[in-house]
């Protein structure tokens, strides 16, 4: 978003925010009760007229979302009616009923776009590290909203119905902050759109928490300024569904940001930090201590962040071993091996082998299809030579074109027959490129084993070395293994 698009949307929000509070904080109730429903029923419009006149793909959260706004507008009306009326409900009464109802719409929405956002083409199944970050989020929230809302909330409720109602608020407010985290951190596609969304639910949980901590407190007054911050609430979403970018919520983005920022390192050590602070709050106010679930939550975010620490190491890792254009092995990875299996074969005496794989003439591939070109024949070659390997053999980019292959216990004759099998997997097949050109390319390979050729890893890789040019000079697209002359073809 630039930053011109990004101060007319704010000029606009702020704006119709201004005019609203304004008609609020001067008129009487009932002009604030007005505003009320005129900010959710203009929500319930205005949502419903984006979807129209932006049709997105999939309108159905949009839907669910006007759905969610159509309830508010009813629970409005019998809320603020009995209060003007001066037949004020008891709570948990009627209009919460409505109020509730938002609910299911509303995770109905958020679950459809965080699955539609996580759906990227290729990724691996592995543990999700942003669910990890979700569950830090909420564990330490579901804290803080035990402590200070559902427990003074739920204290007087004379029946368990009764207690279950009062507590809906609050663990509906939980699971909404769980699915719209999981959109938020997941890999969707941020835009101006997801920015306004993730406004509204943040001013509906501030608002909310507020009101039901306040409504524990006996303090809460109907019409005062809790109102204030549904109403922009009821603004973000409808501005939400105004912007053209509407369409692109729930869209995968192409780098996913998994494993976040330094930014998303901060913000879940402050929140890892808020369940021993809620405790030191209860200490110093001689308030009830909550000791078991505050323990019991402090544990469950230490393991929650040392197994995303885990993680991170194992991504890590696995960047530094994988090379980013073919997701083969590394040279680094290779030479680490070779060290490793060296030490092993010395030990049970068996015998290893080293192939270096270099394509021919690929300086002219790219000189007359492009870099592009050469980037996808290099992916093909690295699929095809994987594909000749066996379970336990190594396979690395070596070099820019060059391809290196790590092969214990093997002989001579399996090696070469390795290698010939390299050979045609390369230059018997053409290669077709984006725009459906066809293309032959050959491959020449040098193959040396130890301890027949080199009493050093390094040594066996300069024999291999050394093959590879003699398969070159020869005339290439050949193999040529060490103590042997190349095969005239
Ligand atoms: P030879 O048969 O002697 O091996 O000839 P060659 O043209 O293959 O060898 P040379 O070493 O002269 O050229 C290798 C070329 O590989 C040059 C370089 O531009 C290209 N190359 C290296 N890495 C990449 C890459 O990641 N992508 C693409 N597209 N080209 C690469
Ligand atoms: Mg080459
Ligand atoms: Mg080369």
């Amino acid at each position: 978003m630039s930053v011109g698009d990004f101060r007319r949307v704010a000029a606009v929000v702020l704006a119709v925010v201004g005019v609203l509070f304004g008609v609020y904080l001067a008129g009487d109730e009932w002009a604030r009760a007005s505003v009320v429903l005129v900010a959710d029923g203009g929500a319930a419009v205005l949502v419903l007229i984006g979807a129209v006149r932006h049709h997105p793909a999939g309108p159905l959260p949009w839907l669910l979302l006007a759905g969610a706004q159509s309830f508010a507008v009813i629970a409005d009306s019998l809320f603020y009616g009995g209060f003007l009326f001066d037949r004020a409900w008891s709570f948990p009464g009627p209009p919460d009923l409505f109020f509730l109802a938002r609910y299911p719409l509303w995770f109905a929405a958020a679950l459809i776009w965080a699955h539609r956002s996580n759906r990227r083409a290729g990724s691996r199944p592995r543990i999700d590290v942003t669910l990890i970050d979700v569950a830090i989020i909420v564990v330490a929230a579901a804290l803080l909203s035990w402590i200070f809302v559902i427990t003074p909330l739920t204290a007087g409720a004379p029946d368990m119905t009764m207690l279950a109602l009062n507590a809906a608020y609050p663990v509906g407010d939980l699971i909404l902050l769980a699915v719209g985290m999981r959109i938020w951190f997941g890999g969707g596609q941020r835009s101006p759109a997801l920015g306004l969304l993730g406004a509204f639910a943040a001013f509906w949980l501030c608002a909310d928490t507020w009101y039901l901590f306040s409504l524990a407190n006996g303090t809460f007054r109907t019409l005062g300024f809790t109102e204030l911050v549904w109403i922009a609430a009821a603004v973000m979403v409808s501005a939400a569904a105004l912007h053209p970018s509407m369409t692109t919520v729930g869209r995968p983005s192409a780098d996913g940001h998994r494993f976040g920022t330094g930014k998303r390192l901060v913000l879940l050590g402050g929140v890892s930090l808020l369940a021993p602070a809620a405790q030191l709050v209860q200490y110093l106010r001689n308030d009830e201590l909550h000791v078991p679930i505050v323990t019991a939550t402090c544990a469950i975010l230490f393991v929650l962040v040392m197994l995303r620490m885990s993680l991170l190491l194992g991504e890590q890792r696995r960047i530094a071993i994988t090379d980013t254009l073919t997701d083969l092995r590394t040279r680094r990875f290779f030479e680490e091996h070779l060290a490793l299996e060296f030490e092993r074969s010395s030990r049970f005496g068996s015998a290893m082998g080293v192939l270096l794989v270099d394509i021919d003439h690929f300086k002219t591939v790219n000189d007359r299809y492009g870099h592009k070109a050469g980037d996808t024949v290099l992916r093909e070659v690295a699929r095809r030579l994987r594909n000749c390997a066996r379970a336990g053999d190594v396979v690395a980019r070596y070099g820019g074109e060059e391809f290196a292959l790590l092969v214990a216990p093997t002989d001579r004759a399996g090696a070469a027959r390795l290698g010939e099998r390299l050979r045609d997997a390369v230059g018997g097949e053409s290669f077709t490129l984006d725009d459906r050109t066809e293309l032959l390319v050959t491959a020449s390979i040098g193959v040396a084993l130890l301890p027949d050729h080199a009493a050093t890893p390094d040594e066996l890789t300069v024999r291999a070395d050394q093959c590879l040019y003699r398969a070159k000079n020869a005339g290439r697209n050949r193999v040529v293994v060490a103590g042997e002359l190349p095969i005239n073809r």
